[in-house]
């Protein structure tokens, strides 16, 4: 297969961790740098025959690191997904030479507070957004918002920057990180929060004073939370400027009972 090197080049992995048997994050370095801003992505593919699959990764890493890094779900039966999981340090993977997306921090609107949901792998957006005004900050360039991120997952092992994010909410006063864990009673050593996004969204709504006109609201990930946290934003008088979307993909209609059932 020949692709157009004018629209693709070469990624090559130069690390890998596995978090669970279902998800992981690569390390990737590029031919040349890629121009992006955080909460953009990239488009990964791999051939398979006289195609290529391609799909959406937000970027986890900031502009300014070296190297790229994608957070990354293993849909069993999906098409790229297992073709990718086969690959470790030193596999070469396609990327398109253009990052695109919307789903980049609000600076337009001049609000302190912004509120960031997700589910799993949601939150590499948001990842790539704190390390850049964490960075700007150790160049003195004051961080002036308050941002509130609230992830959900089945287990927590599956929040894999859990560490990396604690480490930046104790250690700036712009960033609380609150992880949620949905499925408790198969992680019987967890302390934190219990719950799906929706569940616990209005009380940190309440309690921290996220209100309506004065918040941008971020939903990234399971299509379903963010049609969930659409509605309770809503009814909580968030206006549809005020709230930015991510869906990662379109429920098939036969798996809707199954999607439910297993999601964070
Ligand atoms: C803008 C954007 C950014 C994205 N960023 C990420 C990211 O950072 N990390 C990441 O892992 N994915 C991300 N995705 C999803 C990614 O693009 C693929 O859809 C996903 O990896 C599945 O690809 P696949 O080819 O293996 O499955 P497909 O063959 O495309 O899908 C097979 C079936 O599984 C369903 N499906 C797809 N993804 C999931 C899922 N995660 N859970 C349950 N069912 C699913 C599909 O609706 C379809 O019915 C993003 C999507 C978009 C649009």
């Amino acid at each position: 297969m020949k692709l157009s090197p004018e629209k693709f080049q070469a990624l090559r992995i130069i690390e890998r961790k596995d978090y669970a048997s279902d998800l992981w994050s690569i390390r990737a370095k590029s031919q040349q740098k890629l121009v992006f801003k955080p909460g953009q992505y990239a488009t990964l593919g791999v051939p398979a025959g006289d195609t290529l699959i391609q799909r959406a990764y937000s970027i986890v890493s900031s502009p300014n690191e070296d190297e790229l890094e994608f957070f990354i779900e293993l849909v069993p039966h999906g098409e790229l997904t297992p073709k990718l999981y086969a690959l470790h340090p030193g596999d070469t993977i396609w990327m398109r030479r253009q990052a695109k997306g919307l789903f980049t921090f609000d600076e337009r609107s001049g609000w302190q507070k912004h509120l960031l949901l997700c589910t799993v792998t949601g939150v590499a957006p948001y990842v790539s957004m704190i390390r850049t005004f964490a960075k700007a900050e150790t160049e003195g360039k004051p961080v002036p918002y308050k941002l509130t991120v609230i992830q959900a997952a089945s287990r927590s092992w599956e929040f894999a920057y859990r560490d990396e994010l604690e480490t930046f909410a104790r250690s700036v006063n712009w960033l609380r990180y609150v992880p949620t864990v949905s499925r408790p009673w198969e992680d019987s050593s967890w302390t934190g929060e219990v719950g799906r996004v929706e569940d616990i969204l209005r009380k940190y709504t309440d309690t921290l004073s996220l209100e309506p006109r004065e918040t941008t609201a971020y939903l990234c990930g399971h299509p379903q939370m963010i049609e969930n946290c659409k509605g309770l934003l809503a009814r909580r008088g968030y206006p549809k400027e005020s709230v930015r979307e991510e869906i990662y993909w379109i429920p098939a209609k036969t798996n809707l009972v199954e999607a439910a059932a297993t999601r964070p």
